[in-house]
């Protein structure tokens, strides 16, 4: 089958690979039918990020399931999911408490399109093997496009972790978002309104990114400054040490900022004393795709629309050369 590889920063390619089969009962097989790139692709395509090909690219999309193995129940072939980025069991203590990053039954890091936690494949793949069916795999809601869902896999899920568990504990809260390394931000913005935050502030320093947030509702700011509010929630989606910063010295006292900004360097300050000062509590870490996928499909289904952060559609032969040129976000799609 045809596998699109991640080479090099600007150098991807379709390649001949053997097709994955069912290793086990609890298994399935997929056919993606519509991916997204990830905030992280975009970095990988652009050598801002540290990894080494080759191995098959994408980790965000809507599948069609093609088998399934005796022990998968609620799904059958034909239908539509989404298909966590994330490896994860489901039935270990980690993954029963909702804690799928640490799942104990995969290695480390274990995800689709990256080989940090084995070769798992990618999405830009005729075919994908999901090990863990029953956990991975989320049917599509009747009448959800592919291309609008396209993200739920990694990063509109990583986004919600960052203000619906906030917000499910302090309605209506206010929310600040450092925005500024890609989409994650964007949704966040997004996912806050429609988790009935009262007041959104976005800040980012491109302006076009301010316009998303802005149709979303969200107030804009277009440079980082020092310190807004204070927000009993705060997001660091900026993978700048500036955004990073604003989000903590903006938090209230004993509120929390959760941070999804990849910083590759050694080391990266923080402002300790002013956190210790007011009692900030800061996360940061891999989403725990498993709880979250299935919040995201229903806020969607309720009418939060992540479209306007996706941006460029382009067509599944076109991939190769569409992913070297965009420097946003792609939804790729079979005709
Ligand atoms: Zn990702
Ligand atoms: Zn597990």
């Amino acid at each position: 089958m045809q596998q699109l590889t991640f080479l090099e920063a600007g150098k991807v390619e379709w390649r001949d690979v053997v097709e994955p089969s069912l290793q086990g009962d609890g298994e399935a097989i997929v056919r993606p039918v519509t991916i997204a790139t990830c905030d992280l692709d975009t970095a990988l395509l652009h050598g801002r990020a540290p990894y080494k090909g080759p191995f098959g690219l994408g980790h965000e999309g809507v599948a069609e399931v093609v088998d399934v193995g005796d022990r998968v129940d609620r799904l059958a072939a034909g239908q539509l999911v989404t298909i966590s980025f994330q490896i994860f069991c489901g039935d270990c203590a980690a993954c029963r408490d909702g804690r799928t990053a640490s799942c104990e039954a995969t290695p480390p890091m274990a995800m689709y399109g990256l080989t940090i936690g084995g070769d798992w494949g990618g999405f830009l793949s005729d075919a994908v093997r999901v090990p863990y069916a029953n956990a991975m795999l989320f049917p599509l809601p009747d009448g959800v496009d592919p291309e609008v869902a396209a993200s739920v896999s990694d990063n509109i899920a990583d986004a919600w972790r960052t203000v619906g568990p906030q917000l499910d504990a302090e309605p209506g809260a206010e929310v600040l978002v450092a925005g500024g390394a890609g989409s994650i931000g964007l949704y966040a913005a997004g996912l806050a309104l429609a988790s009935g935050a009262s007041r959104v502030v976005y800040a980012d320093p491109d302006p076009a990114r301010r316009a998303i947030a802005e149709g979303y509702g969200a107030e804009t700011v277009g440079e980082y400054g020092t310190r807004l509010g204070p927000f009993p929630v705060t997001v660091d989606s900026s993978a700048d040490h500036a955004g990073l910063a604003l989000a903590l010295r903006s938090t209230a006292p004993d509120g929390i900022c959760t941070s999804t900004g990849v910083y590759f360097e050694q080391e990266t300050p923080l402002p300790l004393l002013e956190m210790y000062t007011k009692g900030i509590t800061y996360a940061t870490g891999r989403a725990h795709a498993g709880p979250a996928i299935p919040r995201v499909l229903e806020l969607i289904v309720n009418g939060y629309d992540p479209s306007p952060v996706t941006g460029r559609v382009v067509n599944w032969d076109d991939a190769a050369d569409a992913l070297v040129e965009e420097r946003g976000k792609l939804v790729i799609t079979r005709a």
